[in-house]
């Protein structure tokens, strides 16, 4: 930067206040290229040793402000207020990803997650559209691992007819995750804002009838590839670790829900945890990990591609997004 004279502030905007009195003469009257309505595809690949992991984005939503302080547990609205303004979040709301991931170890391809399909409105569904932009057919995916049954990871299995989108793949679940959605007396006594959760959890489980592998918490998927029990969202939730060639990465499913609020406030779980308080316990273990560790670690709802480090703050965690890296 040395040597280049930034105007000030003033300046800069009373610059532009002239061209704009000159007519826009800046911004030529018709430009030779249509200005685009779409974002590039969103699929982005990271290596660790061997294995190839791609992250694949299936759409971007907010928390509206309004839902905040029922939303987060502990909410302060003066730090929520501040954290927002730091995180230079646009107004109205708290923005989040929903963020899928695929696993190539080169003999066997495996899923994470598979995204909302239309269950949470048209900004969401995008990862059929991405997994063919990245050169990957719905025939090639030889496993699927949901980190847990909510909506936006498992909706996206199916078809809008409600059958199986991936036609070959098993499909993984913990046997506590597919045990709690599945029982009707755990409805009857679940709190509100869990109960649109259940019949569409039933749903994935019941398309994909015999190719449903239900799993215990630590289960090799392949070879460098196993899951964890990340405990706490729900009775089930996994987390998948890749490790080849002395390289670690841990998709952590929802242990973050905002990236705005919740590597400050690793206190601050959301409503629909199933143990906000455990929740908030498995969060802080495993922030400290990953700082410790320096494990690069991949979250649903990071900003797309979600993919980066936590990093110890004078006030809680932070995250620090890995930099785009062409050739991997
Ligand atoms: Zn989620």
């Amino acid at each position: 930067m040395d040597g280049m004279n930034l105007p000030r502030r003033g300046l800069l905007l009373g610059s532009l206040a002239g061209v704009a009195a000159l007519g826009g003469t800046i911004i030529p009257a018709g430009a030779a290229v249509p200005r685009a309505t779409e974002q590039a595809p969103g699929f982005y690949r990271h290596r660790v040793g061997d294995i190839e992991v791609t992250a694949l984005l299936d759409g971007n939503l907010a928390f509206p402000d309004a839902a905040l302080p029922n939303l987060f547990q502990r909410y302060d609205a003066a730090i929520g207020t501040r954290l927002k303004a730091e995180a230079f979040d646009a107004p109205g709301g708290v923005p989040l990803a929903v963020n899928a991931f695929l696993v190539n170890t080169g003999s066997r391809l495996v899923l994470v997650d598979a995204g909302a399909a239309a269950a949470l409105g048209p900004a969401l569904g995008q990862i059929p559209r991405n997994l063919r932009a990245a050169g990957v057919t719905l025939q090639d995916i030889d496993a699927v691992v949901l980190t847990h049954l909510h909506r936006d990871h498992a909706a996206g299995m199916l078809t809008a007819d409600g059958a199986a989108l991936f036609p070959r793949a098993e499909v993984l679940v913990a046997e506590a995750e597919a045990a709690y959605w599945s029982d009707t007396g755990e409805e009857t006594r679940a709190p509100a804002p869990l109960s649109p959760f259940f019949g569409p959890a039933r749903a994935v489980l019941a398309a994909y009838g015999n190719r449903l592998r239900r799993i215990g918490t630590e289960t090799e998927v392949a070879p460098g590839v196993r899951t964890l029990a990340i405990p706490g969202h729900t009775p089930g939730h996994l987390g998948v670790h890749v490790a080849s060639g002395g390289a670690q990465f841990l998709m952590w499913g929802d242990v973050v829900h905002s990236q705005t609020l919740q590597f400050a406030r690793p206190d601050w779980s959301i409503s629909f945890d199933s143990d906000p308080d455990l929740a908030a316990r498995t969060r802080t273990r495993i922030f400290d990990m990953a700082a410790t560790d320096r494990i690069v670690i991949a979250g649903s709802h990071l900003g797309f591609p979600g993919i980066g480090h936590v990093a110890r703050r004078s006030e809680g965690y932070g995250f620090v997004p890995a930099m785009w890296r062409s050739p991997l």
